[in-house]
Parts: structure tokens; C-alpha cells; sequence
């Protein structure tokens, strides 16, 4: 088993839409960044790849590439399934805060979890969401951005190989798995 934790801020600014796990919230302001700037969408997908010592998101996805410039950040999180896929990483489960003073979350968090599951192949009890504030405290509190943290647990196919003639490259794709698909 493996560990991942992932950490991403992004200041709020008018004149941007406010994107969280892929859901587009109503509210005056949104996250500037290069991409949407789904500061929930980021923090899972750093604590993936670190959890399977991949790099992190800037590695991957450049802010200077404009292949990136506004791009869903669903879609580099489906890139980051493939590369675990790659390296025979199972997603056991995903859990991430959202720090958010305004607009409340409550209601959207469902949808933003069922987005990552979807772009992950993950079943909806894999994937939780949550949101709270600071209570008025710092940056968040004082509406100048969002944070969020997530973590994640990852096996491993080789984990399974538990007999010499089995290897992860002779995967058969068993049903259930996305390589079945
Ligand atoms: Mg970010």
C-alpha cells in the first residue's frame, strides 16, 4: 500500500468562473490559475502521483504549456489514471477537504465526488468530499482564496502477484477493471 497526500491553493479574482470537481458553483468570484484552476481537481491528482512517486501536476502539466490554458482539470485527472494505470496502481480511496469561508459547498460536494469517480473509473464510494472553513481565520477566511488537502491510498497490481508466474504484464484485464473496458 501506498500513501499520497496533495496540498493546492488558488487566489479568488473576478471575472472567473468558479470551478470545483468539475461542478461550476454560482458565486461572484473564481479561482485564477491557468488552467480552471479546480483547486480540489489539483489536490487529488498531486496526492495520487505522489502517492505512486510520480512528480507532481506542475511536472506534468506545465503552467507555461498553452495546451493547458483553460483546460477541465477532469481531463489532466483522467491523464493521471493512465500514468497509474501504466504502473499497475489500484486507487483504494480518495479523501479531500476543500477550505472555502464562502459560498458554501455543501450542496455541490456529491457531484464534485461523483465527477473524480467518473474520471477515475472509481466506484462513488471511493471518492469523498468534504468542505469546511477557518472559522474567519487567514487567507481563506478572509476570502482571498481556497485551499484544499486530499489523500489517497494506492495498491499495487504487483501486491496480487502472489505466485512467480504471475506478472503485472500479463495483465488479463479481469471484469471490473478499466483495462476491461
Ligand atoms: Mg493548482
Amino acid at each position: 500500500m501506498r500513501v499520497g497526500h496533495g496540498y493546492d491553493v488558488h487566489r479568488l479574482a473576478e471575472g472567473r468562473k468558479l470551478i470545483l470537481g468539475g461542478v461550476e458553483i454560482p458565486y461572484e468570484k473564481g479561482l485564477l490559475g491557468h488552467s480552471d484552476a479546480d483547486v480540489l481537481v489539483h489536490a487529488v491528482m498531486d496526492a495520487l502521483l505522489g502517492a505512486a512517486a510520480l512528480g507532481d501536476i506542475g511536472q506534468h502539466f506545465p503552467d507555461t504549456d498553452p495546451a493547458y490554458e483553460g483546460i477541465s482539470s477532469i481531463e489532466l485527472l483522467k491523464h493521471v489514471r493512465e500514468l497509474l494505470e501504466r504502473e499497475g496502481y489500484v486507487i483504494e480511496n480518495i479523501d479531500a477537504t476543500i477550505i472555502a469561508q464562502r459560498p458554501r459547498l455543501a450542496a455541490y460536494r456529491p457531484r464534485m465526488a461523483e465527477n473524480i469517480a467518473q474520471a477515475l473509473r472509481l466506484s462513488g464510494n471511493c471518492v469523498s468530499v468534504k468542505a469546511t472553513t477557518e472559522e474567519g481565520l487567514g487567507f481563506t477566511g478572509e476570502g482571498q482564496g481556497i485551499s484544499c488537502h486530499a489523500i489517497t491510498l494506492l495498491t499495487s497490481a504487483a501486491d496480487y502477484c502472489y505466485d512467480d508466474r504471475m506478472e503485472v504484464s500479463r495483465c488479463k484485464a479481469c471484469p471490473g477493471c478499466s483495462k476491461s473496458e
